[in-house]
């Protein structure tokens, strides 16, 4: 089915760049997750390509650059570079900063392969001084891409990237839906691959298609698996076929996630009335539930998805030195103990040595709690 498939989907995304660039538009490559306005980029006329492939092969090239205590996506990105991935060769500028130890290392190493960065600083809490200190980069990035560009972006244009964006994160939402209901009529994975035809191929090209599967979902069969999931940690890569083992080769249901390469995308719209510039500011900081901001805001706010999804336990998934995930580890347990919630913990990287052990335990959570 061409709506599972990675590569269709990569295949499509070159395509799409190709076409980008022909018409004289450039790309930005973003490593950060979910915390960068897609709509300054969108309305600038630079297309915002969110940086999420990678597996094995390309951890393993990045190991060449980077020392194994870089989280694997960050070794998996440079890896991409370095093998002069399709998609990725085609990226004019990097947007890179503090966000996190494995995105300032995927900046320290741009020069390697002649890639202008743009700094981006991002605070990690939502103090009103946090929150001035964020609208001026917001203003600085704008006044860069002007700069670059050579075309002011006016309010309208960036209002009119909102309204548009918007649109798509609403139709995920209402997708959503079908997930969570139950029974399920749609899997996390299709959710995940959704996710990324917008991330690579930009909203204009996966509306009608959302519509589409809206507009038919009622008629399809209730989705039996053995047990429903709540997934929660580090995002997911794309070629990193994690949902394909949970929910293919495990037979379970991924009912709800608050994954950067999930549900986090399309949470919260940016509002349309006010100031544009403010209102993406909002969205995207106070609104943040990253796992990198102080305090970490996620506890509540899980337990809360977890109920509203009625899943049957949680699959908490870390990528080896991923910091910004794994420092909640301790205190999320011990609440999850108290509520007598299910949890497997995972931590792992892009290696496929360790799958079938990965499988054995998967497999064992889901009978225990179906
Ligand atoms: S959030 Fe984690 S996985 Fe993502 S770039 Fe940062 S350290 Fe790596």
């Amino acid at each position: 089915m061409e709506l599972f498939s990675i590569n269709n989907l990569i295949k499509k995304a070159v395509e799409n760049i190709n076409q980008i660039k022909e018409s004289g538009r450039l790309v930005v490559g973003i490593p950060q997750h979910g915390i960068i306005p897609d709509e300054l980029f969108h309305a600038g006329g630079i297309f915002p390509l969110h940086l999420t492939l990678g597996g094995r092969a390309e951890q393993e090239i990045g190991d060449e650059y980077l020392s194994p205590t870089t989280c694997p996506f960050g070794r998996a990105t440079i890896g991409c570079f370095d093998e002069k991935n399709e998609l990725y060769s085609k990226i004019d500028y990097l947007l890179t900063g503090t966000f996190c130890n494995g995105v300032q290392n995927i900046g320290n190493y741009a020069k390697y392969f002649d890639l202008p960065v743009i700094k981006f600083i991002t605070p990690h809490t939502t103090s009103n001084s946090a929150f001035t200190f964020f609208l001026d980069e917001i203003l600085k990035l704008k006044v860069e891409i002007e700069k670059i560009t050579g075309k002011k972006i006016s309010k309208n244009e960036i209002s009119k990237s909102i309204k548009l964006y918007n649109k798509v994160r609403k139709l995920l939402r209402e997708l959503n839906l079908y997930r969570i209901n139950i029974p399920s009529k749609i899997q996390g994975l299709e959710l995940f691959y959704l996710v990324h035809k917008v991330f690579l191929l930009g909203p204009e090209i996966v509306i009608p298609e959302l519509e589409q599967i809206l507009s038919d979902i009622k008629d399809r069969d209730p989705i039996e698996k053995k047990a429903r999931i709540f997934l929660t940690g580090s995002g997911i890569c794309l070629e990193d076929n994690f949902y394909e083992l949970i929910e293919n080769e495990c037979n379970g249901l991924i009912v709800g996630d608050d994954l950067w390469s999930g549900y986090d995308f399309y949470r919260v719209d940016i509002e349309e009335n006010g100031d544009p510039i403010e209102c993406m500011a909002k969205k995207y900081l106070l609104y943040n539930m990253c796992g990198r901001m102080i305090p970490d805001p996620r506890i509540n706010y899980i337990f809360n998805i977890y109920r509203e999804c009625k899943a049957q336990g949680i699959i908490y998934h870390i990528l080896k030195y991923c910091d910004s995930y794994s420092g909640l580890k301790y205190e999320f347990k011990k609440s999850l103990d108290k509520k007598q919630i299910p949890v497997l913990e995972l931590e792992r990287d892009f290696a496929e040595s360790n799958i079938g052990q990965f499988k054995t335990r998967i497999e064992a959570f889901l009978e225990m709690i179906q």
